[in-house]
């Protein structure tokens, strides 16, 4: 175990818990639970505005979290724009940066995608005569990445892609995938939320224009999104929102915005959240990336080993990529629903996500409507898994 349980309240709660759904949401360590109660009791105020003492002290932590994850994607600050979650992160790049495409202008996403990123583009499709394309499945579950090469064209301006599937675990080749995107002259965004806790980012390295994903699911709070904007695009991209903070000065009839990264966070941003969100990096820069990749690609050659003993279940996603380096594991049963199954677990305390996880063009392309996710960060235990392919066991016994 990477993250001593001691450290996780709820597990104090629930003594019986195996949590098996962290790619949904992580559980909070301690110190993230605390640094938002501290905040509310000794400091609560509002930031930029106040010229008093509490107003600066509050200000001081809201922008110490914005240093805190800089230097954890390897970035300066005035390029990490604080939202409320990664579909909010993806939302400001569709709603502001987008507005400078035309109609014939293409978009290529994958059939991976969570719905955060197909939906704000197919908005644009259907509003803007935008043409959304969809790299294909292998059917060894990652990208075929010929029919991308080929799907570039002179039209195409953006491509927006995932980091790791939140289904499959699919690790995306992103070097391919951005290279190929700059030699066309297009801009990248990547889905990182499924990764932002398992590893430093290296942004500044990544190549990409974008870059989003959310607190919640790296042990920070829920309403905190990061959107990491390159600094030399900034200057192509509106502000997203208008309203209090993000202008220099109002006139009857005209406004100047301020400067990036508050030109993008309109009105009263999330303070304590980002102040949870910086005790939750400080936590995660206390242990190793590379050993909490390593004890999460053991729980999930478990869990592989342990469902093919059960001959009912179809286990999806590139497995031998999953034994190396995922964090996830989904399947279906031919003999029950996805619902059902989770439904039966849970009567063991055992909680997996069942359904299409947000992502229904991927499932279609699977040809089915839905899964089982079990999935695991740095406090789940190989007991939790055992419990798991146990419940499971009895459950394909009743049939
Ligand atoms: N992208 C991926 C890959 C995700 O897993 C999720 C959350 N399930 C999102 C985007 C959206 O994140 P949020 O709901 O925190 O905005």
């Amino acid at each position: 175990m990477i993250f001593p349980k001691r450290d996780f309240p709820i597990f104090s709660s629930h003594p019986s818990l195996s949590y098996l759904d962290s790619a949904a949401t992580t559980q909070k360590p301690i110190v993230v639970i605390d640094t938002l109660n501290t905040f509310y009791r000794e400091y609560n105020a509002q930031v930029y505005r106040g010229i008093y003492e509490l107003a600066e002290q509050a200000t001081e932590r809201y922008e110490k979290a914005r240093s805190s994850v800089a230097k954890f994607c390897g970035v300066t600050d005035e390029e990490i724009i604080f939202t409320k979650g990664a579909t909010e992160s993806i939302n400001l790049v569709a709603s502001s940066w987008a507005t400078k495409l035309s109609a014939g202008d293409e978009i290529i996403i994958s059939e991976l995608e969570h719905h955060a990123n197909i939906l704000p583009w197919l908005r644009l499709e259907k509003e803007r005569g935008i043409v959304v394309k969809y790299i294909p499945l292998s059917k060894e579950g990652t990208l075929n990445y010929e029919a991308y090469k080929s799907m570039l064209t002179p039209q195409t301006k953006l491509v927006a892609i995932t980091h790791t599937s939140n289904v499959l675990g699919t690790r995306v080749d992103l070097s391919l995938v951005i290279s190929a995107a700059k030699e066309q002259g297009a801009s990248v965004l990547v889905d990182a939320t499924q990764a932002a806790g398992r590893e430093h980012l290296k942004l500044g390295q990544l190549g990409a224009d974008f870059v989003a994903f959310s607190g919640h699911k790296m042990l920070g709070p829920t309403g905190i999104g990061i959107l990491y904007m390159r600094r030399s695009i900034q200057e192509e991209v509106a502000p997203y929102q208008l309203g209090g903070g993000m202008v220099n000065s109002v006139g009857f009839h005209d406004y100047e915005p301020t400067e990036p990264p508050i030109k993008y966070e309109a009105g009263t941003p999330p303070i304590a959240q980002a102040i949870g969100l910086d005790a939750a990096i400080q936590y995660l820069n206390g242990i190793s990336f590379e050993e909490l990749k390593k004890h999460e690609a053991k729980l999930c050659k478990r869990l592989i080993e342990g469902l093919k003993h059960l001959p009912s279940i179809e286990i999806l996603g590139p497995l031998d990529q999953l034994a190396q380096s995922g964090h996830l594991v989904s399947f279906v049963s031919s003999k029950a629903h996805a619902h059902d199954i989770a439904a039966f677990v849970d009567r063991e305390n055992i909680c997996v996500r069942a359904g299409h996880h947000c992502a229904q063009p991927l499932h279609t392309s699977l040809g089915i409507d839905a899964s089982v996710r079990a999935s695991f960060y740095g406090y789940t235990q190989e007991e939790d898994i055992d419990r798991l392919i146990e419940v499971l066991g009895q459950f394909e016994k009743s049939f």
